[in-house]
């Protein structure tokens, strides 16, 4: 890969923007229904719209709700029920309905003209501001999108993760915005990275900004570094009586509402258990064998020390005192949804309890 474009190349690449675009766009652009005009209520619809959704699953909906709605007032005094109606397949109702406190907004003060100023809308970050100055007002602000991200750190060869490059390139393209065309402008970069510039397998020969690209290829930008998993120390107390054992519903954090073994996110030592279930009026009960397991959660890893209890004749008083419930075995393994977290515990349990020893 060719070096990136320091200082005055970086420059001359971002001036040259404009005019290897605006042509491209002129003769490529997709016929779209809000791009029909560029009345600023229909932009911020379309903006909020195509937050989350893809451009296809948008269009009829786009058609449809300003043709019930067609302007900020109607949204303002639509009842709820219609408004989601009309929102019904695109999912995130909040974005509905952030969309109408906006409209009320609007018909109280007026149509916000600048970025900063649309900002104070609901619903409205950097992008749609960004979106939604430059085309329907006209002004010099960058809407910059993951596909915005994605051509120009391809073009400029940013070696850095998205993430890094998004403020960037705002502060970089607002001076290159060409008078009079700066929607064009805007809705060119989002469009070359919707159809040429793709996420993999970008169509470099179509691309007009070929000769002077840095990349040629989906090597950029680079993928984001993955959040570190937070290892934690769980331990698992396995209690059971013949043939029952004990469970409880997880109250809050990973898995909050579902049934599980009594856990404690933290390693408990040989005495403090043994105190715990003194303090419980359990003493009687029978601590027996540990077994480690680690299971691995999305963001967060466990160590998970599980130890098994025999707990029979005092089963009330560790369910008062941890809070569990419980259960026949057998019902456990066949009618409960246990998470996997859990689930591999169960095999720890003596193999013949209760009823199975009692069914031989
Ligand atoms: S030449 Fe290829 S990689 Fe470069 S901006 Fe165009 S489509 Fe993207």
């Amino acid at each position: 890969m060719e070096p990136p474009i320091y200082e005055n190349g970086r420059t001359a690449a971002l001036q040259a923007l404009p005019a290897l675009l605006l042509p491209w766009y002129g003769k490529n652009k997709r016929d779209l229904p809000w791009r029909e005009n560029t009345d600023p209520y229909r932009v911020l619809v379309s903006e909020l719209m195509l937050q989350q959704t893809r451009v296809e699953a948008a269009r009829a909906h786009y058609v449809r709700f300003v043709r019930e709605l067609p302007d900020a007032a109607a949204l303002a005094d639509c009842p709820e029920d219609k408004l989601f109606k009309l929102w019904e397949g695109l999912g995130y109702y909040s974005r509905a309905r952030n969309l109408q406190k906006a409209a009320r907004a609007i018909c109280e003060n007026g149509f916000p003209e600048t970025a900063q100023a649309l900002k104070r809308l609901p619903g409205v970050g950097d992008y749609t501001a960004g979106a939604v100055a430059s085309i329907a007002f006209e002004q010099p602000a960058p809407a910059v999108d993951g596909n915005v991200v994605r051509v120009l750190s391809r073009y400029l060869g940013d070696a850095l993760p998205a993430a890094q490059l998004r403020k960037r390139y705002a502060a970089e393209l607002a001076p290159v915005y060409p008078a009079g065309r700066c929607g064009d402008f805007t809705q060119s970069l989002m469009e070359l990275g919707a159809t040429v510039c793709l996420p993999s397998s970008p169509l470099c020969l179509a691309c007009p900004l070929l000769a002077r690209c840095q990349t040629k290829s989906d090597a950029l930008p680079l993928p984001e570094k993955k959040a570190e998993r937070r290892h934690t120390n769980v331990t698992m107390l396995l209690f059971y009586a013949e043939d029952r054992i004990a469970l409880c519903r997880r109250k809050s954090g990973v898995l909050a509402g579902m049934y599980g073994f009594y856990t404690e996110e933290r390693a408990l030592r040989a005495d403090e258990l043994a105190a715990r279930l003194q303090e419980a009026g359990a003493g009687g009960a029978a601590i027996g064998r540990h077994a480690a397991h680690r299971h691995v959660f999305s963001h967060i890893e466990w160590e998970i020390d599980a130890c098994l209890i025999d707990c029979a004749g005092c089963e009330e008083a560790v369910a008062a005192a941890f809070g569990v419930a419980f259960y026949p075995i057998a019902e456990v393994r066949q009618a409960l949804s246990l998470p996997s977290a859990y689930r591999w515990a169960l095999r720890l349990f003596p193999q013949q309890t209760g009823a199975e020893r009692r069914a031989e």
